[in-house]
């Protein structure tokens, strides 16, 4: 509330970088990629304290434009650090593709958009950066990060040594990041809908109603997640499950085992009933494989299943790949 630090945040605005985007003008290319999120993450928050909706166009036009015309299919963005021109991303696989601390950002962004006016599409992308490129980001065996996350066909990564000689932005932002798992799976709106936004094996207590939940499920191994009100004083209201756009309307969802039909919307599958304690919802997703072309070229493509991008293992970093190339095998592979 105190006016000055609003001053103060006014002296850092960069006209050259912000202006462009409060017009929906794309000017992103050649610009240092990491150094620009943290400052739409700053033009968010203070459209949430001001109003001002330049500054609110400006960060929902960059967080559409970033993610739609120079994100590679992990959700990473940026070569060698730099955006390019828009949609020009499959010229740009190279050895040094999405530096980790750019998707961090982006999720941060992602979360002021979606609080502003929930949709499912803000949680697709945010899952698809999560799964392929956070979680990508931690060697498992060593615990050391990742600073780029290579396409480029043989690329390995570099992860960081467990030792103290190592502690890049990206081993920072890669520390918090697997600290943060539990972060957004639910949310709550303020007409009292209850939202899962990912699907990740969870326990919540939810303040507002004094309930506790349980979320069980083996995604994105397993098609199905199961939520259940442990704890619940008996009450209406909505419960809204994320159903990802690359289902294709093709979602099941049951209560307490039984088939039911929900409301369809903004990316959400609702169900709005008198909930009790034990009360379970349940969602299945098609986890089946597809193609997605890369932003401006339908050749160079990737494979999906469901929300995970296939890629072909060629073995340890130390280990000339000598064999041959990985196939997919199968009846029908696309
Ligand atoms: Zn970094």
């Amino acid at each position: 509330g105190d006016p000055r630090w609003l001053r103060m945040a006014g002296l850092f605005y960069d006209n050259r970088v912000l202006d462009p985007l409060a017009q929906r003008e794309d000017k992103l290319a050649n610009f240092h990629a990491n150094t620009q999120v943290p400052k739409l993450i700053g033009l968010a928050r203070i459209h949430e304290l001001t109003g001002d909706a330049a500054k609110g166009t400006a960060a929902r036009f960059f967080w559409e434009t970033v993610t739609q015309h120079h994100s590679y299919v992990i959700g990473g963005n940026a070569d060698r650090e730099y955006f390019t021109e828009p949609d020009t991303i499959a010229d740009h696989i190279t050895e040094q593709t999405c530096e980790h601390c750019n998707t961090y950002n982006m999720l941060k962004l992602t979360r002021h958009l979606w609080s502003w006016q929930p949709d499912g599409a803000l949680f697709d992308y945010y899952e698809r950066a999560h799964l392929n490129h956070v979680m990508a980001a931690q060697d498992p065996s060593t615990g050391g990060f990742t600073y780029m996350t290579p396409l480029m066909t043989g690329a390995d990564r570099a992860y960081s040594t467990t030792k103290d000689d190592a502690f890049w932005c990206c081993v920072g932002s890669g520390m918090e990041s697997h600290a943060k798992h539990g972060e957004s799976i639910f949310w709550e709106s303020g007409d009292g809908t209850f939202y899962v936004n990912l699907y990740i094996p969870a326990d919540a207590a939810w303040a507002a109603r004094k309930a506790a939940v349980t979320l069980e499920t083996g995604y994105p191994f397993t098609p199905e997640a199961t939520l259940t009100f442990t704890k619940l004083r008996t009450g209406t209201f909505p419960v809204a499950l994320r159903v990802p756009r690359w289902a294709g309307g093709k979602v099941q969802v049951s209560v307490n085992g039984k088939p039911e039909t929900p409301r369809i919307e903004r990316g959400y599958a609702i169900v709005t009933r008198r909930w009790q304690a034990g009360d379970r919802i349940a969602i299945t997703l098609p986890l089946d494989l597809r193609i997605e072309a890369t932003p401006g070229n339908a050749q160079t493509v990737a494979i999906l299943r469901g929300p995970l991008v296939l890629a072909a293992d060629l073995g340890a970093n130390e280990q000339k790949w000598e064999r041959a190339d990985p196939a997919l095998v199968g009846g029908d592979v696309l």
